[in-house]
C-alpha cells in the first residue's frame, strides 16, 4: 500500500429528487462535470473531490470505489473509519444501509450490509485456501459494537436501556488504542448474525430517541467491527509453527445531521443539543482537516475536542483509512446546506 492511501479520502453522493421535491417542483441546481470528480452548485460555486457519485449512481458503484479496499486492507490489520456527513434528509442512513429496514432489494442495500458479507466472504476464501493447501487455516474472531452519541453521551445500542443510567467513559490503552469501558461487545460469526445486530441496534435507535423525545437526526450512530486474526508465519522451516495475531477496528459513522440551528429553529434544551452536536462535527472537521495536511502532519491533531473525535482516534490517520461520503440533495432549496456541506467537506481534503 503506498503512502497517500493513508490520508483520508473525500466523495460527495448527491441524491436524486425525493417525490416531494418533485411535487413542489424544485429545481435541481447540482451539476457533474462528466468524467470528473467534480461538482458545481448553481451557476458558478465549482469543487473538485477525490469521488463524485451523481444522482443516479447504484450503492455498488459508492461501495466498490470508496469502500471495498478498506475491508481488504482491515484483514491486514489496518484501521478503517466511513463516516457519512449532510444534512438531515441528504441520503446518509441510505448510504450506510445503517437503517433498521435493511431488507431491501439487492441493488439498495448499503455500504454496512455490503462489508458485512465482503468480509465475512473474504474470511470463509483464506480458511478455504489455506485448507486447499495443506495449510493450518487462519482463525478469526469478529466483535461488534453499536453505539449512539448524543449530547456528547454514549448510548449503548446493544443494551440501550440499561445505559440510561450509566456514564460510559472513554479510554486510551498504553499503545493508543480507544475502549469504551462497560459497551456490549457481540460475538459473530457470519455475515447473518453480524446483519441481525445490526438490524437491532437500529431498532433500538429509533426507539431510544422517541422516548427522549429527540430526532436520531441529532446523534451520531456509530457501528464498529472488531477484526482479530490470527495466522501462521510463513517460513522456510514447516516444523515450526510461529503464530502472529492481527487486529483491526472498522468504524462506521452515520453522522448528526449537519443543518444549522436557525433553520431547525430549536431554542432552549434543544438548541443546547445543537450546539454539542456541531461541537462534533466542527472537531471532526478540524481533525480530517489536520490530517489532510502535510505541512502540519506532525502538529498537534485536536482529537481530544469532542467525543465523536475522541472516540475515532485509534481509526482516523496514522496508519488508518478513511472516508468521508458527503451526502447532498440536488434540489435549489437546499442550495446553502449543500454549499455548507460541500465546503466542510472540501475542507476535509
Ligand atoms: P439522512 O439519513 O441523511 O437523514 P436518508 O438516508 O434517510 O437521509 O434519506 C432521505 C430519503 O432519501 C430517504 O427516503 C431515502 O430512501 C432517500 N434516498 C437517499 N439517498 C438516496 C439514493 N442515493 N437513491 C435513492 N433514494 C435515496
Ligand atoms: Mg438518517
Amino acid at each position: 500500500m503506498d503512502e497517500d492511501d493513508f490520508t483520508v479520502r473525500v466523495a460527495v453522493r448527491i441524491r436524486p429528487q425525493i417525490p416531494r421535491e418533485i411535487i413542489d417542483m424544485c429545481h435541481v441546481c447540482t451539476f457533474v462535470t462528466p468524467e470528473e470528480p467534480q461538482v458545481t452548485l448553481g451557476n458558478d460555486k465549482s469543487f473538485t473531490y477525490d469521488y463524485v457519485f451523481d444522482t443516479y449512481c447504484p450503492q455498488d458503484e459508492v461501495y466498490e470505489k470508496c469502500v471495498a479496499s478498506l475491508v481488504d486492507s482491515s484483514l491486514e490489520g489496518y484501521n478503517a473509519t466511513v463516516l457519512a456527513y449532510g444534512q438531515t434528509g441528504s441520503g446518509k442512513t441510505y448510504t450506510m444501509g445503517s437503517g433498521f429496514d435493511v431488507d431491501l432489494d439487492r441493488e439498495q442495500i448499503g455500504i454496512i450490509p455490503r462489508s458485512i458479507h465482503h468480509l465475512f466472504d473474504s474470511i470463509h476464501n483464506r480458511i478455504q485456501n489455506a485448507r486447499e493447501n495443506g495449510l493450518v487455516a487462519p482463525e478469526f474472531k469478529i466483535t461488534a459494537q453499536f453505539m449512539e452519541l448524543y449530547n456528547e453521551e454514549v448510548i449503548d445500542l446493544f443494551n440501550p436501556g440499561y445505559s440510561k443510567e450509566k456514564v460510559y467513559k472513554i479510554h486510551e490503552d498504553p499503545c493508543g488504542g480507544i475502549q469504551v469501558k462497560g459497551i456490549t461487545f457481540k460475538n459473530v460469526v457470519s455475515a447473518e448474525e453480524a446483519l441481525q445486530f445490526l438490524r437491532l441496534g437500529a431498532l433500538s435507535r429509533t426507539t431510544a430517541s422517541t422516548q427522549m423525545n429527540t430526532q436520531s437526526s441529532r446523534s451520531h450512530a456509530i457501528f464498529t467491527l472488531h477484526i482479530k486474526q490470527q495466522r501462521i508465519v510463513p517460513s522456510a522451516d514447516s516444523n515450526i509453527n510461529e503464530f502472529e495475531t492481527f487486529t483491526a477496528k472498522f468504524h462506521f459513522v452515520d453522522l448528526a445531521g449537519s443543518e444549522r440551528l436557525k433553520r431547525t429553529g430549536a431554542t432552549g434544551e434543544r438548541a443546547k443539543e445543537g450546539i454539542n452536536i456541531n461541537c462534533g462535527l466542527l472537531a471532526l472537521g478540524n481533525v480530517i482537516s489536520a490530517l489532510g495536511d502535510k505541512s502540519k502532519k506532525a502538529l498537534h491533531i485536536p482529537y481530544r475536542d469532542s467525543k465523536l473525535t475522541r472516540l475515532l482516534q485509534d481509526s482516523l490517520g496514522g496508519n488508518s483509512r478513511t472516508v468521508m461520503i458527503a451526502c447532498v440533495s440536488p434540489s435549489d432549496r437546499d442550495f446553502m446546506e449543500t454549499l455548507n456541506t460541500l465546503k466542510y467537506a472540501n475542507r476535509a481534503r
